[in-house]
């Protein structure tokens, strides 16, 4: 818990899940003060576990902090809480093929108060669950809609905090392109209406004919990926021109048909890299390369997820084990 002011977080413990009581004034249900993080434990051929670049997981949590008016965790803290929860409950590590344990940390405002301004309490907690493959016959091609209608965030607003409230604003949009047989949403730019911002809860990459890879700039509206750092760090590793800049529904379309573009990757910590394979928007539909996996996604997803298990030399110091 934190009670404001100068003492800090306090009362750090480990217990069994158990439900959390709040007072109906409690500052969260009202003014949505909440952020999370999600993250993975794997485990290691010799049966160690690790984690994949916690420190950044608890980096993101306290720029998301600072955007919702909470205090920042220590990152010591963060980390520590993280592998308390993994070591108290790696027996539920899931006997499945590609197999982890979903890690969620989050932070809520938990003073008994009715007011607009910053909570003066707040619990940090953290769960987990174990989760099987994200898609279940490894990474297939995923389908997606362009909404027209809602965007994700807006300059200035919150989309670089990963805050529930994010989350809320995406269900109608994300529900709609389910109810169309899509697989994720993808949001556009809220001022023009026209730039590729990300999926529901994945990074972009698009990947061009002559090696040239493009991903969005992060600009404040899309959440930062580690998974998107950690692409663009391997990307250029294999000599590939990465760049950062916008990209057009538009453009896009035009490039997947002429066949200039030939691969679409979405990534984010769920599903590794994952092939996007036909995107549908109000103006019609179009497929990306054949449809199917390309040779750049299954190759940049080979190696992340190699160094993720261990199985790939990890020069980057990306992995953390736990004892
Ligand atoms: N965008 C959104 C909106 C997300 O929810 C996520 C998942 N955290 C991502 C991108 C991917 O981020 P990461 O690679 O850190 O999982």
């Amino acid at each position: 818990g934190h009670n404001g002011g100068k003492g800090g977080w306090h009362s750090a413990k480990l217990c069994a899940r158990e439900p959390i009581m709040l007072d109906p004034a409690a500052s969260v249900l009202h003014y949505a003060q909440e952020i999370f993080e999600g993250m993975k434990a794997y485990r290691r051929e010799d049966g160690t576990m690790a984690l994949f670049r916690p420190d950044q997981n608890a980096r993101r949590f306290n720029d998301s902090a600072r955007r919702l008016a909470m205090p920042e965790l220590p990152e010591d803290a963060f980390i520590e809480a993280v592998e308390t929860v993994v070591k108290a409950d790696r027996d539920w590590f899931p006997d499945v093929e590609g197999g982890s344990l979903y890690i969620r940390p989050f932070m809520f405002a938990n003073e008994h108060f009715l007011g607009v301004r910053p909570a003066k309490k707040y619990k940090f907690l953290t769960i987990l669950s174990p989760a099987g493959n994200y898609f279940k016959s490894g990474a297939p091609a995923v389908s997606i809609w362009v909404s027209s209608d809602y965007s994700r965030a807006a300059p200035g607003g919150t989309g670089a905090a990963k805050c529930g409230g994010n989350y809320a604003a995406s269900l109608v949009p994300q529900a709609e392109a389910i109810a169309k047989g899509h697989d994720q949403v993808v949001f556009l730019d809220a001022v023009e209406r026209k730039w590729i911002e990300e999926l529901g809860g994945m990074n972009l990459f698009f990947v061009f004919d002559d090696g040239s890879i493009v991903t969005p700039p992060l600009g404040g509206t899309i959440l930062p990926g580690i998974t998107r750092d950690s692409l663009l760090t391997l990307a250029r590793e294999e000599g590939l021109t990465v760049r950062e800049e916008r990209y057009s529904l538009d453009q896009w379309r035009e490039d997947a048909t002429s066949g200039r573009l030939v691969e679409t990757m979405a990534c984010g910590t769920a599903a590794v890299v994952t092939p996007v394979g036909r995107v549908a928007s109000r103006d019609g539909e179009f497929t990306i390369g054949t449809g199917g996996p390309g040779q750049l996604t299954s190759k940049l997803r080979a190696k992340l997820v190699g160094i993720q298990r261990g199985e790939v030399e990890d020069t980057h110091g990306w992995v953390r084990t736990i004892d």
